[in-house]
């Protein structure tokens, strides 16, 4: 198309028109008129419009697939076109969630409750994923964010299994890069295990473990200590003056529902150890063992790496667990990553309510603690 410039200063309606010319053979006019009627158009004009504002040609979902790609690289493109095209992607609404969710337990084989959950994160959040400003979804927590972008990915495999085209899972990964979904994630995934039934899986086959080995597993599993604040707790002395005292001993308080609160506050550097919950008989058993060293631990180790798992691993298995019913402020007080005001704050005034939690988060997973 040759763009001819016919600003008309005599009508100032026309200042902001551009007109374009059309260059074809005498011989193919009967047939562009033809073509134009075919798709219900009478003049060039009447198409160009239509084209313009995305009403033709009907954008299939290759193409919104394809558009939104494109936008994804394109910085500052995407509202630009979302404020002046009424095109809106449609290529996941049509998901039928039942079939998705057959997919997911049938062909990822994942678990039922994890399966839902996934299948529901994606019908709640596809619209602000795929829509005009995705950033809605960083304001979540970084627990519901994790869910949110799994689905997704989730929902992409889905895609691609039932149209074999691989576009939409790349376009998925191009939002979440794009608009930072995974900032602040970095520091999460260290301890965030993204697949559900990875926790469940492994907590059935590491809490059949018995005898030694098994308590050390179980030990490193309960309290979510790191492996040196484990050796610590055991060999560290406990004071018996309960009532604010500030000497370096371990100070130990039984509940009433069977766990125990153990005031550890050992801190070198970053790592830092608060105090960790445990049940009580776990406790127990873990104190009356004679000689607890590192050597333990390699042993246990090397059972865990038997189901595919470092023992460091444990801790976040245990942190996943309490991040089923806890906020990720106190699950990150358990595990000494927060600031030491929090953590005396919660030790103080919250500590009940975080054991009846505790309680609840490992129930949730249908463990026991009573029996452990
Ligand atoms: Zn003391």
């Amino acid at each position: 198309m040759v763009p001819m410039d016919v600003d008309q200063p005599k009508q100032e309606a026309w200042r902001n028109w551009k007109c374009f010319t059309i260059k074809i053979k005498k011989e193919e006019l009967p047939l562009l008129n033809q073509r134009l009627k075919l798709y219900g158009y009478n003049t060039m004009t009447e198409l160009t419009r239509d084209f313009i504002l995305c009403k033709f040609p009907i954008v299939t979902e290759d193409r919104q697939i394809q558009a939104l790609q494109g936008n994804q690289q394109a910085n500052g493109l995407s509202t630009a076109l979302a404020v002046n095209c009424p095109f809106e992607p449609s290529f996941y609404k049509d998901t039928n969630l039942e079939d998705m969710l057959n997919y997911l337990l049938n062909i990822r084989k994942l678990q039922e409750h994890n399966a839902r959950s996934l299948v529901s994160y994606f019908r709640r959040f596809s619209d602000i994923f795929f829509g005009r400003d995705p950033t809605e979804i960083s304001k979540l927590t970084p627990h519901k964010r994790m869910w949110v972008m799994q689905s997704m990915r989730q929902f992409g495999n889905y895609y691609f299994y039932k149209t074999n085209n691989p576009d939409c899972k790349e376009l998925i990964e191009k939002i979440i890069s794009r608009f930072g979904l995974n900032v602040g994630w970095d520091r999460q995934k260290r301890i965030y295990i993204v697949d559900g039934n990875f926790v469940e899986v492994k907590l059935k086959a590491l809490l059949k473990v018995e005898g030694e080995i098994g308590l050390t597993i179980r030990i490193g599993l309960f309290t979510g200590l790191r492996e040196d604040e484990i050796v610590y707790a055991h060999d560290m002395e406990t004071c018996n003056n309960n009532s604010g005292c500030s000497c370096e001993k371990l100070h130990v308080v039984n509940k009433a529902n069977g766990l125990t609160v153990v005031l550890i506050n050992w801190i070198r550097g970053h790592k830092k150890c608060y105090f960790t919950i445990v049940p009580t008989g776990l406790w127990h058993q873990f104190r009356e063992q004679l000689v607890f060293t590192d050597t333990d631990i390699d042993t246990a180790h090397k059972m865990t790496k038997k189901f595919g798992i470092k023992y460091m691993d444990l801790r976040k298995i245990h942190y996943n667990v309490m991040c089923k019913v806890m906020p990720e402020n106190e699950a990150d007080i358990l595990v000494g990553r927060a600031k030491s005001v929090a953590a005396r704050h919660y030790a103080i005034y919250e500590i009940d309510n975080m054991a009846e939690k505790y309680k609840e988060a490992w129930q949730k997973y249908n463990v026991n603690i009573h029996g452990q």
